[in-house]
């Protein structure tokens, strides 16, 4: 089996106790640059709330309201983005002139892992981690044009921050995902994605699980798996398939465009990836997103997401994918989500899912 490329890691403390890690490979400069901006008043308080009549988990962050917001371009002129790279005369959250990939604690973060407050059974302190992964120190850069090597580094990120998140037994499930355009809510341009860990199983999470253990009881098999199987022997969906991957338009697609990437192999989690399908993944994955670009000739706001198994792994069935979706569903209008999506859940699509594979398919070509 190929070994994976070298990488270097380098865990650094922020100035006020947040935790940073670069990761590099080989012949980098040492990452040894120290924060020297004033500590602020970290460690904001965040609630976790259930509602009775859904049972669902709402986090309840007040003090997000101050963040960053949509900073206009003089804004981003005068202030600096925080995700650049230091300079002498300006101190960023990288006390460093250059990076490669770095993962560090969001400093707004919807949860904490020190977060304290009552517990009833409907309320609990927002214990939990959210990172940020910056991807290049190139602020003009999209995922999409980087070369495979920093793609397969930023897997390698990836993984190794999901291995490092099963040491805190309280955190349950981890969403790895990237939000990217402002028609989307970004605040922050800089090419970046997140990681959420929460200290429960998210409603989606859930229903994926359940109806991935259902059939692995039926069956003994995966559903993800045969699903990608079914969709690439009809083809009629399908965007590509390679030695380890295929990708398709899901039949019963939500958004106007969605797009699912799924391992051909059993796959729990991103630290569960060989590096020969990391790798190709390496390649595969900046093609899609760049025709997802080309569909319609303007960027796509999207939303990409790792669905996987809990921390703690024990779900039958669970199998890594990735999903891809926006909102975009005419050059020059979005979909919002209305009375049917946010009261019932409901998803209207107005674009056939084929006609949507047919798009990517040709922008692919
Ligand atoms: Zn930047």
């Amino acid at each position: 089996m190929p070994a994976w490329p070298e990488v270097r890691r380098t865990d650094a403390v922020m100035a006020d106790g947040r935790s940073l890690a670069y990761y590099d490979r080989p012949g980098a400069p040492p990452r040894d640059g120290i924060d020297v901006r004033p500590p602020e008043a970290a460690d904001p308080a965040s609630q976790l709330r259930r509602d009775p009549l859904t049972g669902e988990w709402t986090i309840v962050a007040g003090h997000r309201q101050e963040r960053t917001f949509q900073p206009t371009a003089q804004e981003t002129r005068a202030q600096g983005c925080p995700l650049c790279p230091s300079t002498p005369e300006r101190a960023t959250e990288i006390p460093a002139t250059d990076y490669q990939v770095v993962v560090f604690d969001n400093r707004f973060p919807a949860l904490t892992r020190t977060a304290a407050g009552i517990e009833t059974p409907d309320e609990r302190p927002g214990i939990g981690r959210c990172q940020v992964v910056c991807f290049t120190d190139d602020h003009d850069a999209r995922l999409a044009d980087l070369d495979a090597d920093r793609v397969l580094l930023i897997v390698q990120a990836w993984a190794d921050s999901v291995a490092r998140l099963r040491e805190d037994p309280r955190l349950v499930s981890c969403l790895v995902f990237e939000n990217r355009g402002a028609d989307i809510g970004v605040t922050l341009t800089h090419p970046h994605g997140q990681v959420y860990a929460y200290p429960f199983l998210p409603p989606r999470e859930g229903r994926l699980l359940d109806a991935a253990a259902r059939h692995h009881a039926d069956t003994g098999r995966i559903l993800a798996l045969d699903v990608a199987d079914a969709e690439e022997r009809d083809a009629v969906r399908l965007l590509a398939a390679t030695d380890h991957w295929t990708a398709h338009v899901p039949r019963a697609a939500r958004w106007p465009f969605e797009v699912r990437i799924t391992p051909r192999r059993a796959i729990a989690s991103l630290d569960g990836l060989h590096a020969d399908e990391a790798a190709e993944f390496a390649v595969l994955y900046p093609r899609l997103l760049r025709a997802l670009d080309d569909a319609y000739g303007v960027p796509m706001p999207y939303v990409a997401a790792w669905h996987q198994a809990p921390l703690a792994g024990g779900a039958p069935g669970a199998q890594l994918f990735l999903e891809v979706f926006s909102t975009r569903r005419a050059p020059d209008r979005l979909k919002y989500l209305a009375g049917s999506e946010s009261a019932a859940g409901v998803w209207i699509n107005d674009i056939a899912p084929e006609r949507a594979a047919a798009m990517l398919r040709e922008a692919l070509a």
